[in-house]
């Protein structure tokens, strides 16, 4: 008889012992970015309390007590094989690479990291590179960076999402994710486009699950069905890259059949608001009243100083008061002549032009949507935003005074990630969603986009980046942030030869708007020392050796280059990490990090809160099991170091500490009077909320609360915030804001104008490079346009015919989970999946080994016959592949076998024509920096007979680390009932 019908149990879970588990800890779950609130579930263990189960906490407003595979797994996390348990330091001439370490305390650690950072900073403080992944504390590694003095510093956001935020916020100042979402509790019609599977995880998935039981509609657009085009009603295929030409044939459909919300577009936008058309440095600029109180628009204390054409009095008016007041009827179209006898146009009237040609035909070559397709999915937008709109029994008030009895609904929603912003079209695709979005009326109304606090910020918002050279002085903070949104070219971080400051090149003129900086480019350019040499990188989660970089083979290879003398050309790298990842190898000193259940964390307004549509939201972890080994929270390293190196905003005016760890400087730290890094419970008291004195029992607050604050605003403060006069007060009440004044939406963007205009030599002050001013003058068009990714004509597109693509499974985030031993048994390898009549057109059997080509790399991999997938795409699982040895998977695993990394295909940079002749220029958004690396075009052909079954490539296995957990075979053994031994 077979096993499974056999009456004896394989696993009788009552017969073994029973384990209290009455000990429960609430705390924030970290398996992915989500941050849902958990219950971590204790048992006593050998060397005391150690998790017995992770559930979801119901109390809990993000989840609901929702859990996914990846969060109840998180008991394997913390006892995987793969932590690391002291500091290490690569033992005295060993290579880069081997992995070979010696222990040493954190005394010694301390010692090595104040001398050297206290050298770097006392001399040349852009010397020291602070680089980290997907963190959730880049309020303080910002505040840490600058301190320090060095703009050298970023978060992964350039290799990962930068186009959605950036693309957003200069268009409706705010965007999907973290900042805002879709409101599916209201839509009609929800469209998904460009997301994988694992994008805002457990609240999606409860939002669409309702959604549909609810009756609506959910049209999913990707070159894959994923999982969630899987339950989609409909999935259209696309292919990658194009999303921007389908957003322009859908302006022009709707435009065409005039579909769009006219008196939104009037009253919110700067639909209206005419642009100078003559030559000259106002061209394509906004025309204003030239009253010199007014001053010129843009300029930070009269943004709004336009004009407007008043269609029912033939006159120009300004856009504020008069041409919204009762009885003005803005024109959106039409050529005008001013006083001046200047030419000007409603920005509107440009949008249209643009779109003029963008027919559904046009945009069927490029995207492979029928064009029938098109012109429908066009009429059902229409058809959510007009004939199913209604209106909520909410009135409010704008900026300028009008009461609206009720809050009108538009109840289409969209969403959108990676798939459209891991392009170099990026920037520009993501603005073409918003305006589109915003020709629907759907800007933070019921049933479409919604904004989360402390969103929506001004266009452009109020956060200059660093820029001055000058200020980089020793033993000196910067004057600003390393990171912000540039709104001219005055804002750039440039030397007055148009050279970058930046180690990544971020806000130079070769990608000028990076607000999340370049990640992707620092060991490229730091090994060629471009612009400059740097001393010390450290990165703290940032997987830089294998997936967290582009050109992966070469990239390890760049980490362990030297000069003729012998030495690195990184001189020193220090990894925190928790784990024995792949980068880990190529340390000069080791961190070991705690994990999220071992220390305590915040995610607050300061950095990225987890704030709901209806009000702000903020959450912390604390410790719910005490740090594995040696460990400690890289939050406690940077205030130990920061005390140490004396930063300013860390030390008294005594001269001793400011602050005696991280929870204490949670507590006290404030940028501006009764702002911290978290809202609750503030004041001596803890009484007050979202302002107040620091609350010396704060954390205690939080933990007695499910550890997360929940402030739920007034209906009345709900919707329209852009323009929601109640809001806006509150929200500069509260210091979200530093003005009141309203955002209008930006379909025309003077911001890029500005830069246009100084590549085109039109205006005086900086002005890009003589071999960059073309690019720049391409690229920041005003308008919205769709081009194709740089790389294509970097490309042989008839020799490499196909577009490969990776998103992240639903199990596993990053390069996270491959040492969880549940998650590994989701997916230990990762195929190539290619559509049926591609494979099979390529000789290729379905389960056998190919070869992927691009012009940079190849791999070799298993493929997967799908029907799932367009067929001019191939994709894959990212980061399941894994380097032999890393993560203490043994030796030969799956992972390193059979799993492959398809980011050995894809270069960080592309040619480029320079001053000097030929170079080359980053494989990024020209706009923003973000990497391109959803545009690498490749090729398959059967792997040959004689050819190893595993794939390539494969390097060195690493050795375990000295004090690396290890035990593998106990993992399994730690279930519930297990007895003490
Ligand atoms: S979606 Fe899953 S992994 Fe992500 S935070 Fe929520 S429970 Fe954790």
């Amino acid at each position: 008889m077979f096993k499974f019908l056999s009456d004896e149990p394989l696993h009788n879970p009552l017969a073994r012992e029973q384990v209290s588990d009455t000990v429960i800890k609430c705390t924030t779950c970290y398996m992915c970015a989500c941050r849902c609130g958990i219950r971590v579930h204790l048992r006593e263990g050998d060397n005391g309390p150690e998790v017995r189960y992770i559930d979801g906490n119901p109390e809990h407003p993000l989840n609901k007590g929702v859990i996914c595979a990846k969060g109840a797994s998180g008991i394997m996390k913390q006892v995987s094989p793969a932590r690391l348990t002291q500091p290490l330091l690569r033992k005295a001439g060993s290579e880069r690479g081997a992995g070979e370490f010696e222990p040493i305390s954190w005394a010694r650690t301390y010692e090595i990291l104040t001398e050297r950072l206290a050298k770097i900073r006392a001399t040349d403080p852009k010397k020291f590179a602070l680089f980290t992944g997907r963190d959730q504390m880049q309020a303080l590694t910002g505040l840490f960076a600058r301190q320090f003095g060095t703009p050298n510093y970023a978060a992964h956001g350039g290799f990962c999402s930068v186009n959605m935020a950036a693309g957003m916020i200069y268009t409706v100042g705010g965007s999907f994710w973290e900042f805002g979402g879709p409101d599916l509790d209201r839509a009609r019609l929800f469209v998904m486009i460009g997301t994988a599977e694992d994008h805002h995880s457990n609240p999606m998935k409860i939002a669409i699950a309702k959604f549909k039981r609810d009756g609506g509609r959910f049209i999913s657009i990707n070159p894959v069905r994923t999982g969630y085009s899987a339950i989609a009603d409909e999935w259209i295929p696309i292919k990658p890259g194009t999303d921007g030409a389908l957003f322009m044939a859908l302006m022009h459909e709707l435009i065409h059949t005039d579909r769009i919300d006219h008196a939104f577009l009037q009253r919110f936008t700067n639909a209206p608001q005419l642009v100078v058309l003559d030559e000259g440095e106002r061209e394509g600029l906004f025309a204003f009243d030239p009253n010199p109180e007014k001053g010129p628009p843009g300029d930070g204390r009269h943004p709004h100083n336009k004009l407007v054409w008043d269609k029912a009095s033939s006159q120009v008016l300004n856009a504020y008061p008069e041409g919204i007041a009762d009885g003005c009827d803005p024109a959106l179209e039409g050529h005008y002549t001013l006083a001046d006898g200047s030419k000007v146009a409603p920005s509107f009237q440009l949008l249209r032009e643009r779109v003029a040609s963008c027919t559904p035909e046009w945009a069927a070559t490029i995207t492979g949507i029928a064009a029938e397709r098109i012109r429908q999915l066009a009429g059902e937008m229409g058809h959510a935003a007009f004939e199913q709109a209604y209106t909520l029994p909410i009135p409010w008030t704008d900026a300028w005074g009008r009461h609206h009895p009720h809050t009108q609904a538009r109840p289409v929603a969209f969403h959108a990630m990676r798939g459209l912003a891991a392009h170099s079209n990026g920037f520009q695709t993501v603005r073409a969603l918003a305006i589109l979005m915003s020709l629907l009326g759907t800007i933070d109304a019921p049933g479409g986009f919604r904004h989360k606090a402390p969103y929506p910020r001004h266009i452009v918002p109020n956060y200059r980046a660093f820029n001055d050279p000058a200020q980089i002085q020793p033993n000196t903070p910067l004057n600003a942030a390393p990171l912000g949104f540039p709104a001219h070219p005055d804002e750039l971080a440039i030397h007055p030869d148009g050279s970058p400051i930046r180690i990544d090149h971020a806000y130079s003129w070769e990608h000028p708007l990076s607000a999340h900086g370049m990640m992707h480019n620092v060991i490229t350019n730091a090994t060629r020392g471009d612009p400059y040499r740097i001393d010390t990188l450290m990165m703290f989660m940032a997987n830089m050796a294998w997936n967290s970089t582009m050109n992966t083979s070469n990239v390890r290879e760049m980490l362990n280059r030297k000069h003729g003398d012998g030495e690195y050309m990184i001189p020193f790298i220090v990894v925190c990490d928790a784990f024995q990842s792949e980068t880990v190898a190529f340390a000069d000193l080791v961190l070991p990090d705690t994990t999220y259940l071992e220390r305590h964390d915040v995610m607050g307004m300061l950095d990225r809160p987890i704030s709901e549509f209806d009000g702000p939201v903020d959450s912390v972890r604390i410790p719910v099991v005490k740090p594995l080994g040696e460990c400690k929270p890289f939050q406690e390293v940077l205030i130990e170091l920061a005390g140490r190196l004396k930063f300013p905003a860390f030390t008294t005016p005594e001269g001793g500490r400011k602050f005696s760890s991280y929870t204490d400087f949670i507590v006290n730290f404030q940028p501006a009077p009764g702002v911290g890094f978290l809202m609750g419970w503030r004041g001596k008291d803890g009484q007050s909320h979202l302002k107040g004195e620091p609350n010396p029992k704060q954390w205690e607050a939080y933990e007695k609360h499910n550890c997360v604050f929940q402030y739920h605003m007034p209906q009345t403060m709900h919707y329209m915030r852009n323009w929601n006069r109640e809001y806006l007060d509150f929200a500069k009440d509260k210091s979200w804001r530093q003005r009141n004044d309203p955002i209008q939406l930006a379909l025309y963007s003077d911001t890029l104008q500005f830069f246009r205009l100084a590549a085109q030599g039109k205006t005086r002050g900086r002005q890009p490079p003589d071999e960059l001013r073309e690019r720049v003058a391409t690229y920041f068009d005003p308008l919205p346009f769709w081009y194709a990714p740089l790389e294509e004509a970097a490309t042989d597109l008839k020799a490499y015919p196909l577009n490969a693509i990776t998103q992240r499974p639903m199990a596993m985030y990053h390069s996270w989970d491959s040492q969880n031993a549940w998650l590994r048994q989701i997916h230990s390898h990762n195929y190539l999946h290619v559509n049926v009549a591609t494979a099979k057109a390529a000789g290729i059997a379905d389960g056998g080994w190919c070869w992927v080509e691009s012009q940079w790399g190849k791999v070799r991999c298993m493929v997967r016959y799908s029907e799932a997938v367009e067929p001019g795409t191939v994709w894959t699982w990212n980061a399941i592949g894994k380097a032999d040895g890393a993560w203490q998977l043994a030796p030969g695993a799956d992972e390193a076998r059979k799993g492959f990394l398809l980011n050995h295909l894809i270069s960080e940079e592309l040619p480029f024509q320079g001053a000097k002749g030929s170079t080359t220029i980053s494989n990024s958004d020209p706009i923003t920096g973000q990497a391109g690396w959803y545009d690498v075009r490749v090729r398959i052909r059967p792997a040959a007979p004689e050819e190893p079954r595993e794939s390539f490539p494969q390097f060195a296995s690493m050795p375990a680390a000295p004090g690396v957990l290890g035990k593998a075979a106990q993992v399994l053994t730690y279930f519930a009932g297990r007895k003490k031994s």
